[in-house]
């Protein structure tokens, strides 16, 4: 097994043997990359801590309680965690041990972990795994089974549930017909788990190959349903044969599964709102209204960064522009100005969601806001006030001041982005002089604000 040479400087001063664990093993034996390296040994913490200080590296506690600290070594931080059993509070859904003993004993360690996959061993001085639950066997198989009893280890932790997923996901391996189970019946563990956790099960479940499978899961078993009921709710949801293959839920995981990594989140959303719609005007004509403000209220709920909240109700409330791909140019070039900060996300959302029908092949619609794009990009259309070719202290010299100013500013952006006006200075200053005369320079942008 191949793993970082600083590894191997770590083990000569540790004062147990070192073994790697978990993810870096796992994927090893799967001939993956690795890029997280987790550690683990029979030494506490504390005697870690005094024996790789003394030996010039540098620790730095991460969670004493839980036995874990991070080994600085050639630039890097490899998290180490001591040996120990965990028991957890019963039947108290605490999902967090409130008892951590350490032990000495690898047998005990790795039964306190998730899956078998997940439990297998290398000590790095000796080079040889060390694998008492046979994980090779199961990482052979392609296999998810838990290291215990599948109920006793979802229960203590309903993480776990999302874990399995997550696993699915990103190992394209089936869980057995023992963990589905327990999954299923134990899923209303997964309530109370924080919502930091979920979500960041949720991001790696997104951005995994084999995504599809792994929200069949999420279904199957009531995961979506405890984390994004919004979404399960339109699972059966029925829409027109001549347009979807499939119902609403099933859509939306093949939109994600056709979309690009980084607008999964927002392909996962993006019909969010159609239930609510046919509920309450009969049809789903404004789904992508509702499902802006429901996208934003599931996005905080699972405590993403803002960026990412605005950004994802902006492509669900976006995704619908133009649906019969017959919308005026001038029409066209200001929606991709406004959107211009994410619009290759949105063209991508576009055509992941006609792929997701399962029927088209291809997307017109998509293909005439690339066009308009590319258009305006080579004729040097400006996006924003600060692109244009002339600024401020240009319009002064027109005895324009104070808000006059701006408002000059966004009628000559819109000419621009509207195509009635080159972004150069002569021009621009030439329209400014017109306006001048004309007394009003804010006609044309109001009337395109109140278009849409
Ligand atoms: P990745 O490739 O994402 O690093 P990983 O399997 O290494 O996957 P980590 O979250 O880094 O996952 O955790 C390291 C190991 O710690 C796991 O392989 C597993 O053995 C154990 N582990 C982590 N979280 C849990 C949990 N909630 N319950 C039980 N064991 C866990
Ligand atoms: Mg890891």
């Amino acid at each position: 097994m191949e793993f970082p040479s600083a590894l191997e400087g770590i083990a000569e001063a540790f004062p147990t043997k070192l073994y790697l664990v978990g993810g870096a093993v796992r994927d090893a034996l799967r001939g993956e990359k690795v890029e997280d390296y987790d550690l683990a040994g029979a030494a506490t913490p504390e005697v870690v801590r005094e024996t790789l200080t003394a030996a010039g590296y540098r620790v730095v506690d991460s969670s004493p309680r839980l036995g874990t600290l991070i080994i600085v070594a050639g630039g890097r931080h490899f998290e180490y965690t001591a040996f120990r059993t965990d028991s957890y509070p019963e039947g108290s859904g605490a999902h967090k041990p409130d008892k951590v003993v350490f032990t000495d004993d690898l047998g005990q360690d790795c039964r306190r972990r998730d899956f078998r996959c997940n439990a297998i061993y290398y000590d790095i001085k000796d080079r040889k795994l060390v694998d008492p639950l046979g994980g090779q066997e199961d990482v052979k198989a392609r296999v998810l089974r838990t290291t215990r009893d599948a109920r006793e280890v979802f229960c203590e932790d309903g993480l776990r549930i999302m874990r399995l997923v997550r696993f699915v996901s990103t190992l394209g391996f089936t869980p057995d017909d023992e963990a589905t189970t327990a999954a299923k019946e134990l899923v209303g563990r997964l309530a109370d788990v924080s919502a930091e956790r979920i979500r960041e099960e949720l991001d790696k479940t997104l951005a995994g190959k084999h995504v599809l499978d792994a929200l069949h899961l999420a279904r199957d078993t009531g995961a979506i349903s405890v984390v994004i009921p919004e979404l399960a709710a339109n699972d059966g949801i029925v829409q027109p044969p001549a347009v979807h293959a499939y119902d609403v839920l099933e859509h939306s995981f093949r939109t994600t599964a056709a979309a690009r990594e980084d607008i999964r989140l927002a392909a996962l959303l993006h019909d969010v709102g159609k239930a609510v719609a046919l509920e309450r005007d009969g049809n789903m004509h404004n789904h992508a209204l509702y499902g802006a403000d429901m996208a934003e209220e599931v996005t905080k709920r699972l405590r993403y960064p803002n960026a990412v909240i605005e950004e994802t109700k902006t492509l669900v409330a976006e995704h619908m522009y133009d649906i019969n791909a017959n919308a005026k140019e001038v029409k066209l070039r200001r929606f991709v100005a406004r959107n211009h900060g994410h619009i290759d996300k949105l063209i991508a959302l576009v055509r992941a969601d006609s792929a997701g029908t399962g029927i088209f092949t291809d997307c017109p619609r998509a293909d005439r806001f690339d066009a308009t794009l590319a258009k305006m990009r080579a004729d040097g259309v400006p996006f924003t006030v600060r692109e244009l070719a002339v600024d401020g202290n240009d319009l002064k010299k027109f005895g324009l001041r104070g808000e006059k100013i701006g408002e000059t500013q966004r009628t000559l952006l819109d000419a621009c982005i509207e195509g009635r006006q080159k972004n150069e200075k002569s021009g621009l200053l030439a329209l400014v002089a017109r306006l001048a005369k004309s007394g009003n320079p804010t006609t044309r942008r109001s009337a395109a604000k109140e278009e849409r």
